[in-house]
């Protein structure tokens, strides 16, 4: 059977347009005008996805997002109204797998919840991480830990694999600073994400990867990273 995905939304004709758009694709829907409504459906239908909108006329879709997240690893799109960068972080970091900001097309709406559902599949399978990973001239050896570009090894430090694997293994996925952070070293960063920042930097070179037409690793202006592709 489809996948259901259960759109939250107040807005009645985003809510239709979405509903109408995401049959086309494929989907069941859903769909929620409040938080209350939302969570009642999230428990009695279980969907495979739900995609938030953070302004509800009966709470903040913060909570609605905590409510789920207490209840499992449904992946949740969050849709912000505008270009707020701290509500996009701080959703990403409250649990949401992605986010898309108003006005957003359907093209990039469909490839957000295509890699959320694959990475959440993925987890669920434990096959998060193959053996050897292609994509686009790059790839990556796991067990020997090298890395070829186009058919040259590149030679890299031990934190630049480890950020790259993290960026590898979360594909086409918003990372907020944050969240690589703690994947890569394991503790908050003192020097608000610089390292971070300059390691990130050194990656890119090495990959030829220039910051405004990026091929690998694009920057989510005040959010974090994203390793493009799905
Ligand atoms: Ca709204």
């Amino acid at each position: 059977m489809a996948d259901e995905i259960l759109v939250v939304e107040d807005d009645d004709t985003i809510r239709r347009l979405l509903k109408i758009s995401l049959r086309t694709e494929g989907y069941r829907v859903s769909e929620a005008r409040t938080g209350a409504a939302a969570l009642l459906l999230v428990e009695a239908n279980a969907p495979a996805l739900v995609l938030l909108d953070l302004g509800l006329p009966d709470c903040d879709g913060m909570d609605v997002l905590a409510r789920v997240r207490e209840e499992g690893s449904t992946p949740v799109i969050v849709v912000t109204a505008r270009n707020l960068d701290d509500q996009k972080v701080r959703a990403l970091d409250a649990g949401a797998d992605d986010y898309v900001v108003k006005p957003f097309s359907m093209a990039e709406l469909f490839a957000r919840i295509r890699v959320a559902l694959r990475h959440h599949a993925e987890a669920r399978q434990g096959t998060a991480t193959p053996q050897v990973f292609a994509v686009d001239g790059l790839e990556i050896d796991c067990d020997t830990r090298t890395v070829t570009l186009d058919g040259e090894q590149i030679h890299l430090t031990p934190y630049e694999y480890r950020l790259l694997v993290v960026m590898v293994e979360n594909r086409g996925k918003a990372l907020t600073h944050r969240f690589i952070q703690s994947e890569v070293w394991g503790y908050p960063a003192a020097d608000g994400y610089k390292t971070l920042r300059v390691i990130m930097a050194s990656l890119r070179r090495k990959l030829g990867d220039k910051p405004a037409t990026p091929r690998f690793v694009a920057t989510e202006v005040g959010v974090g990273y994203r390793f493009i592709g799905e």
